[in-house]
């Protein structure tokens, strides 16, 4: 356990180190950047109370792309997709927190924005699947085979002052 001042009035707030936290891999994709949204994004997954654990904004080469999308090499789209990835660059991060991969999706928003709900990233920001702004990944296994992928040097390990008004 970790002990910390925390919301429990003068007592120390005991907070759970072993607790169960995911990291998921979170993109702004070529469209997010270049439409200015990257501090908008990051602002959602801070003030829900994720913490971020790794950033970089970078052009990987093609066939790094190819590697990350190599489930959908077979779809007809697939060539597009590479194309709109490899546009410009893109801001590749992990963020940590409790359930941090289905609720990362949540607040993505459905793959296609005309089915993403108002309130969610691609619900309030974009309009066609090819130009969805973001990705997020979908299990907690892909998250760790994506953060090894984008992330082969890990990840930093800190402790937020803020996890014990997040978690009790
Ligand atoms: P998600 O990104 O929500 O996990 P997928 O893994 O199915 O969704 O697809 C990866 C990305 O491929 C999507 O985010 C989108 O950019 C693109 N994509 C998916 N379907 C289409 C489509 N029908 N036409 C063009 N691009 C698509």
């Amino acid at each position: 356990c970790v002990r910390s001042v925390g919301p429990k009035g003068n007592k120390f707030h005991f907070i759970n180190k072993f607790r169960k936290m995911e990291r998921t891999y979170i993109m702004i994709k070529p469209d997010g950047v270049q439409r200015g949204l990257v501090g908008e994004i990051i602002k959602r997954f801070e003030q829900k109370g994720y913490k971020l654990v790794a950033m970089k904004l970078w052009s990987p080469p093609r066939e790094f792309m190819e590697k990350h999308y190599a489930d959908l090499s077979s779809k007809g789209f697939f060539a597009g997709l590479i194309n709109y990835m490899t546009s410009g660059p893109v801001v590749s991060m992990v963020w940590e927190g409790a359930n941090v991969v289905l609720e990362g999706r949540k607040m993505l928003g459905a793959t296609k924005p005309t089915d993403s709900a108002m309130g969610t990233i691609r619900g309030d920001f974009c309009i066609e699947v090819g130009r969805n702004i973001c990705h997020g990944s979908d299990s907690v296994e892909s998250a760790n085979a994506e953060i090894a992928l984008w992330f082969p040097d890990g990840v930093s390990e800190w402790d937020s002052c803020e996890s014990a008004w997040i978690y009790e």
